[in-house]
């Protein structure tokens, strides 16, 4: 989705030259994609089936976690691979619900968009800084909060350089794995309370928002917490639910970084900046911010909810993730015959291998 005016009304970056042929003619080719195959944009058979599988494997493992007698160590696998589904859940279910992608019906989408909920965060903050922030202005040091993680983590050349960063391509890793233990029970409450400025405008928390805040994340409270609490005792669930968090934390992390923060793609600054102007439209913006990777790899796409079709995702929002290895056949063509730029690892290991290098770079230059 292109950025509307209001998502501009307290924004510092301007995207120069809007509507160009390159875009325009890439609508017109996915549009006519849809009608040709007189198929939906929404998600179809394909995701329903994706969504039975993913949340009641996860339901399946979590009532097994607290009613099946097992030995520790059962336990803990259980435990971390509940962790993978929660992160599975996430790419498959919430990021198209969120979007408003994965039903027509925007009722659908809004009630699967509590999964997040579910998970521990919490839906209207997600689309807030995912949706409108991180989209419209993606890799904009200073107003893209994804890549805010100073002074931890130095993701974009822009930012300040300490010398612990020389070592942060290899702590990144513990800090990713605790992560979404730190998201769920500490950031989202730091967020809500400080009301949290983005450098754009966002949409405020209605009443019906915060009583489903404080709902979620009592019901998230009692049966991450304290319910197993009472099954297992203290010591247990504590290691348990650091292993659910290490496991969700470290494939999140993962997983959205390859997108963003590697070798191939252009970071800009708006860092203390009253006003950017970014000489591209912001289609060529996302082009040249974003990466794809395993395209052609069919689990890697199956498991990752199309999170590896980036550029597309960034592009047409609003397209559900099971039509993206079509739309990327769409988008590299007609990046070819404008000669735009279009940026992809060919699989996962070398993606991540860029990720490493890229953190490992900008901790010594
Ligand atoms: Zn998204």
């Amino acid at each position: 989705m292109r950025p509307s005016p209001l998502h501009h009304a307290l924004a510092t970056v301007q995207f120069s030259r809007p509507g160009s042929d390159f875009f325009q003619s890439l609508r017109n080719s996915v549009h006519a994609y849809f009608e040709s195959n007189k198929i939906s944009q929404t998600g179809d058979y394909r995701l329903y089936i994706k969504t039975l599988f993913f949340c009641l494997s996860g339901l399946a493992i979590y009532i097994s976690l607290l009613t099946v007698a097992m030995p520790w160590w059962v336990a803990l696998i259980l435990a971390g691979t509940l962790g993978l589904f929660q992160a599975f859940i996430g790419f498959n279910v919430m990021h198209d619900a969120c979007h408003g992608s994965y039903s027509s019906k925007h009722k659908i989408n809004n009630f699967l968009a509590l999964s997040m909920n579910v998970l521990g965060s919490d839906a209207f903050m997600w689309k807030q800084k995912h949706n409108l922030v991180h989209h419209t202005y993606t890799n904009i040091d200073g107003i893209d909060d994804d890549i805010q993680k100073a002074p931890l983590i130095r993701m974009a050349p822009s930012q300040p350089k300490f010398w612990a960063h020389r070592f942060q391509f290899i702590y990144v890793v513990p800090l990713y794995a605790v992560s979404s233990f730190f998201w769920i029970l500490l950031k989202d409450f730091q967020e809500y309370f400080s009301v949290k400025k983005y450098a754009v405008k966002v949409d405020k928390m209605s009443t019906m928002e915060h009583v489903t805040f404080w709902v979620s994340k009592s019901l998230y409270m009692f049966f991450y917490i304290v319910l197993p609490i009472l099954v297992w005792g203290w010591l247990p669930w504590f290691i348990g639910f650091l292993t659910m968090h290490i496991t969700l934390g470290l494939t999140l992390s993962l997983v959205f970084q390859l997108a963003h923060v590697v070798e191939n793609v252009e970071f800009h600054d708006a860092r203390d900046k009253e006003h950017t102007l970014v000489e591209t439209e912001w289609a060529i913006h996302q082009l040249k911010t974003t990466s794809d990777f395993a395209v052609d790899n069919k689990f890697v796409s199956w498991f990752l909810g199309g999170l590896n079709f980036q550029v597309e995702h960034h592009l047409f929002p609003r397209i559900s993730h099971v039509h993206y290895p079509a739309i990327q056949k769409i988008v590299k063509e007609t990046c070819e015959k404008y000669g735009v730029e279009y940026h992809s690892y060919k699989n996962t290991r070398l993606a991540m291998a860029s990720h490493f290098r890229h953190l490992y770079n900008l901790g010594r230059k």
